[in-house]
């Protein structure tokens, strides 16, 4: 998540903010709480009635309402609450109250708050004002009992797709039904006007393995009760954290709707052997004072300055203190719920060095016991500064202190296509020399390697990942450019053609790279945002994919289709282990600016292939390789690849790769 953006959202709540009655002694008083394990907070329904449990240990009063609709009607009924053990407060009636909504009403320091659907409410009615009681049965797919996600051995097996809802199927050339919803994913057969698969079919022909699908819990911006408006939002706005988004169901009034058609969306998928990652926002809330955190247990959740004020990690307004026990839980199960309810593969965490590594250790541990194959991945930094002290922070750099869990690597993002924050800057692929060192570093997926001198990388300078498992690469995200517009922006007078070649080449190193590949959404088709690099209320217009691109720009899709391939028929792009990655890869020596060469040998991680020799010229000069003795298969050369080896052989020798090209060669023997 950028976090430009949120701070634009959060000025509003930021502003006259009166510091909470969280001195620096109340900071540290709150691990004094006393936490609740429990499995049935804030709603059970069994045979004996309706139960609801809240945990607010400092309350004074608490309350439950009930209405007989989501929103505009007084309340039926008030519940008063009795204390009970470990800071809950309970109270039950003996009928199964399906089909009614609630709300909390706590009572603190002498103030009644506002009324909040809690925090663990799982179906809520429009714009997630009150929690509904579902029977979660009812919610499920023909056949979900027997539904599974694909299995996965190791997080390096992996393709990840990252992709928004609305990107993936509003535009017109989608050719899409449910444009916009979870649904959107569930509909086969769908083509553009020429005749171009799209949605579901599209991801199945490009072959990626996950979908890493942006916020889709209940998030905060989009009005749902208007949603012919068209608002679009990225969703690092969190509301309900265990509710889908109403924006993306087909009625976001039935609270059994969008819970529902998010488990047919995740089936489909599942259907077609594709994964589902979900981007999880624990870091902050879209509110304040206001959130349901803030009004289930004021100050609790959240960290503060000393003079009290909310800290500010995040560049939202708030973060959340994952150290405290009760936040640690929240934090723990739900994923877990998401795992289970949802059969959802893997969670991608925003802003992850904001919650501290025994947090994530956890996540991790769990989750695995739910489904070894479920993966946890996130961004290793924070948006500001955190009182969270740096060595427990989930930081990239601590990565090898979290078992099972991966960082982005932003030292390949940016050595291969320019900085970030440059529009203008360039990179490895597009010419600028001095990234070849931070190359490697991508390469070798941060793991120590005797060939790669830490000390002249870009920004790490010390190998820190312990385990190619640990390290996602990438060239770009919903974040910043995309890398059309990157590589628009960077080469100036460029044709059309030539920035493909680039982004060829920029897409060639992360996927034949060691660690887990990670792709923005319609790249494949060389799909653009019209220059906008936060685009997080920008509207359909900048954001939704044109299919149309996928038949202009047909080379640009078989490229990545075949790329993809290469990395999915070969092990040996896909290590496990740092000592395999140093014993396996060998760099040449080069002295020409902007060429890296090495070669994968010894039949890598069990691969069919011998040796793999990989050049990559991102200069602007032809670039003579030596290539060793023996008979070579070319797969990839001059912008073209074929796995199966149709571009033909070369004998060992002097052989030239052109400017902004990459150069793969195969043996058997
Ligand atoms: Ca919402």
């Amino acid at each position: 998540m950028n976090f430009k953006l949120c701070t634009a959202i959060a000025l509003g709540t930021l502003a006259g903010v009166p510091a909470l009655n969280a001195q620096t002694t109340m900071e540290s008083s709150y691990a004094e709480w006393p936490s609740y394990k429990g499995d049935d907070l804030e709603l059970v329904v069994d045979k004996t009635g309706t139960h609801f449990t809240l945990w607010s240990p400092k309350a004074d009063a608490a309350e439950v309402l009930l209405f007989n609709s989501d929103r505009n009607t007084p309340a039926t009924d008030t519940l008063a609450m009795k204390r009970s053990e470990n800071g809950t407060w309970r109270v039950s009636v003996p009928e199964q109250l399906y089909g009614k909504f609630y709300t909390f009403v706590v009572t603190a320091d002498g103030k009644r708050l506002a009324e909040t659907p809690g925090i663990w409410a799982k179906a809520v009615g429009t714009n997630g004002q009150r929690a509904a009681i579902i029977d979660f049965a009812t919610t499920n797919p023909e056949g979900w009992e027997a539904d599974r996600g694909p299995v996965v051995e190791n997080i390096t097996d992996a393709i990840i797709y990252e992709m928004h809802h609305r990107d993936m199927s509003m535009h017109p050339s989608s050719g899409i039904v449910h444009k916009g919803k979870f649904l959107a994913l569930t509909e086969p057969g769908t083509k553009t006007p020429a005749g171009a698969s799209t949605g579901i079919d599209h991801l199945k022909e490009l072959g990626i393995t996950h979908v890493h699908i942006l916020p889709s819990y209940d998030y905060n911006s989009v009005d749902e009760a208007n949603l012919p408006s068209n608002q679009y939002n990225w969703g690092y706005d969190p509301y309900n954290y265990n509710a889908p988004e109403g924006s993306y169901s087909t009625d976001p009034a039935n609270p059994a709707t969008r819970v529902r058609e998010m488990k047919e969306m995740v089936k489909a998928l599942h259907d077609a052997g594709i994964g589902v990652v979900m981007d999880v926002v624990y870091n902050h809330t879209a509110n304040n004072d206001d959130s349901n955190f803030s009004l289930t247990a004021p100050g609790y959740f959240y960290r503060h300055r000393e003079d009290g004020s909310y800290s500010d990690a995040s560049g939202c307004g708030n973060e959340t203190a994952s150290e405290r026990q009760q936040m640690r839980d929240f934090i723990v199960n739900s994923v877990k719920y998401w795992a289970d309810e949802y059969h959802i593969d893997g969670f991608r965490f925003d802003l992850m060095a904001i919650h501290d590594i025994e947090t994530m250790n956890e996540v991790a541990a769990e989750l695995k016991k739910i489904n070894p194959s479920i993966f946890v991945y996130g961004e290793g930094w924070t948006a500001g500064a955190s009182p969270l002290p740096s060595e427990q922070q989930a930081l990239k750099v601590n990565v090898d202190k979290m078992k099972g869990i991966a960082v982005f690597s932003d030292d390949i993002r940016d050595a291969v296509k320019g900085h970030y924050s440059d529009a203008r800057d360039r990179g490895f692929a597009t010419g600028k020399p001095g990234n070849e060192e931070t190359v490697k570093i991508g390469i070798v997926a941060s793991t120590a390697h005797p060939q790669v001198d830490y000390s002249k990388g870009n920004n790490a300078k010390a190998p820190y990942a312990g385990a190619p498992t640990e390290i996602i690469n990438y060239v770009s995200c919903h974040d910043d450019l995309t890398l059309t517009d990157k590589l628009a922006a960077s080469m100036p007078g460029s044709t059309e053609a030539e920035r493909q070649r680039a982004a060829r080449l920029a897409q060639t190193i992360v996927f034949t790279s060691q660690g887990t590949p990670f792709m923005f959404a319609g790249e494949e088709v060389f799909r653009d945002k019209k220059g906008v690099h936060n685009s997080y209320k920008s509207p359909d217009s900048i954001n939704a994919i044109d299919w149309n691109l996928k038949t202009a720009n047909a080379g640009q899709f078989d490229y990545y289709r075949n790329l993809i391939r290469l990395r999915k028929e070969h092990p040996a792009f896909r290590m496990t282990t740092a000592e395999d990655i140093a014993r396996n890869i060998v760099f040449d020596k080069v002295t020409a600016d902007n060429v890296v060469s090495y070669s994968i040998k010894n039949n890598a991680n069990g691969d069919a292939w011998k040796e793999i020799k990989l050049v990559f010229n991102g200069g602007t000069e032809p670039y003579t390789a030596s290539i060793p003795r023996g008979e070579w298969t070319v797969i990839a050369r001059d912008g073209q690849i074929d796995p199966d080896g149709g571009l033909g052989t070369i004998k060992g020798g002097k052989t030239v790769v052109v400017p902004c090209s990459a150069l793969i060669l195969a043996k058997d023997k």
